[in-house]
């Protein structure tokens, strides 16, 4: 494909409003990705990147699938869209049928959305509308977690614990919430490797939380099962056995966001298989199309969904959805994503990867400002000590060096987060390593 060298300039940025982006920087000196195809971004003046992170967790088969393609433009020209709204497509039984074939042990009812933060809310709402269902309507709180990122619906905040995305709407979130204390422990865990060792603790907090509120007001306990957006932070051993303990026997919901652990991320199809630890609800977004469509998913148990969907009465119907619910497009590119991750047995593949990305990562131990260094399956983080002009400082300009010199990174902070596409070979990864390693030692 040809790139004109001349885009950049040709671009008007003044109307768009960049999300999750520091605009007026950026707009000084733009970083515009113009192309892609399998490890690679190539930028507007035609310089390849290699992509250390999916995109954004999400192209597990890698960029530009001839196959994907065909089959959203083949859906386009047969259905290209249906209401949601007392009506059905076969797209969506069909994917929803194909989806919950790999979900964990009964988590088989599914309920689609167009996106993450969508998912999150949609599994908070399911969560108190199944204790309203059965009669318990005093649970309405929510615990969440310090650091976690859950989206930026106004239910995603609010559970979620970064507080660069509460600070403004402090005052107008959900009231009833509180949270875990977060797992991150630099003393204790420096340079893990897989489930830190200490941090069992943080989850026998929720005892206290459930003994401060009572376990009766309380509806679900919503963590992601590894953090990623607060850079990677694998769950202490034991840590989500003991959530689910003690959410069981309290009569409280777990909900596990796996909108970046599904799909293969960690080298099992979601984080529940990879832990064999069981929630009542989870989410996925991301990968469930290789990130090509928007779509996110809700994977509900019998026992959660036959409360609201089955007997007598549906006036306890859950009354919620999206215009673009299991929407035809997104449901043929997820369908066609699944025929590949399936014939190329990447939702496994992370398993065998996993051990090249662990050694990798680890040998940047000792490079410049690294403080610390974890990974679990295919998501790996190295942590800069944050420079003395603030937070966040390091973290940027490594990002621009590396874009730069041939390296998509993401960075959260000053932390490097790491999660390449799941069709990576062991040389992709070096080079990611040895690019990285180049940059921490030109920013030293
Ligand atoms: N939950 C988690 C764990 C996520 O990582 C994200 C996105 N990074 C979301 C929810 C929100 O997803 P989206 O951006 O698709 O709304």
């Amino acid at each position: 494909m040809t790139i004109s060298a001349a885009t950049k300039n040709e671009l008007d940025l003044s109307n768009y409003w960049m999300p999750f982006t520091a605009n007026r920087q950026f707009k000084a000196a733009p970083r515009i990705l113009a192309a892609a195809e399998g490890m690679h971004y190539t930028t507007d003046d035609g310089r390849k990147l290699i992509d250390s992170s999916a995109g954004l967790w999400c192209v597990n088969a890698g960029h530009s699938r001839k196959e994907i393609a065909d089959a959203v433009h083949r859906q386009l020209l047969t259905l290209d869209y249906a209401p949601p709204f007392q009506m059905g497509q076969p797209g969506a039984f069909d994917f929803a049928a194909r989806v919950a074939r790999l979900a964990p042990q009964g988590l088989d009812r599914i309920f689609f959305t167009n996106s993450g933060s969508e998912a999150v809310d949609t599994a908070l709402k399911i969560a108190l509308a199944y204790h309203k269902a059965k009669g318990d309507a005093g649970r309405t709180k929510f615990i969440g977690r310090e650091k976690g990122y859950n989206g930026v619906g106004f239910g995603g905040i609010a559970v979620g614990g970064l507080v660069n995305n509460r600070r403004q709407f402090a005052g107008q979130l959900l009231p009833a919430v509180d949270h875990l204390p977060h797992t991150f422990d630099l003393a204790k865990n420096a340079f893990s490797r897989g489930q830190p060792e200490h941090g069992v603790d943080k989850a026998e907090a929720l005892e206290a939380i459930v003994a401060l509120h009572g376990a009766d007001t309380i509806a679900a306990v919503i963590v992601e099962p590894v953090a990623g957006s607060a850079g990677v932070l694998p769950p202490p051993k034991g840590y989500l056995e003991k959530l689910r303990e003690i959410t069981s026997k309290h009569g409280i919901l777990l909900i596990f966001d796996e909108v970046i652990t599904g799909f293969g991320r960690l080298g099992a199809p979601f984080a529940s298989t990879y832990f064999g630890v069981t929630p009542d609800l989870f989410t996925a977004a991301k990968g469930i199309t290789n990130g090509v469509v928007p779509m996110g998913a809700v994977f509900a148990s019998r026992a959660v969904h036959d409360a609201l969907m089955v007997g007598p009465e549906s006036a306890m119907e859950l009354f919620h959805g999206y215009t673009y619910s299991g929407h035809p497009v997104a449901c043929a590119a997820g369908m066609a994503t699944l025929d590949i991750y399936e014939r190329e047995g990447l939702l496994t593949r992370g398993a065998k990867l996993a051990p090249h990305l662990e050694e990798a990562v680890h040998s940047l131990k000792g490079k410049p400002n690294v403080i610390d260094i974890r990974n679990i399956g295919m998501m790996a983080a190295i942590e800069l000590a944050p420079r003395a002009d603030g937070v966040g400082k390091r973290g940027y300009d490594l990002m621009v060096d590396c874009f730069k010199n041939g390296l998509l990174i993401r960075v959260s902070g000053d932390i490097i987060a790491m999660s390449p596409p799941l069709i990576a070979e062991t040389p992709h990864i070096d080079e990611i390593i040895e690019k990285l390693g180049a940059a921490l030692d030109r920013l030293a």
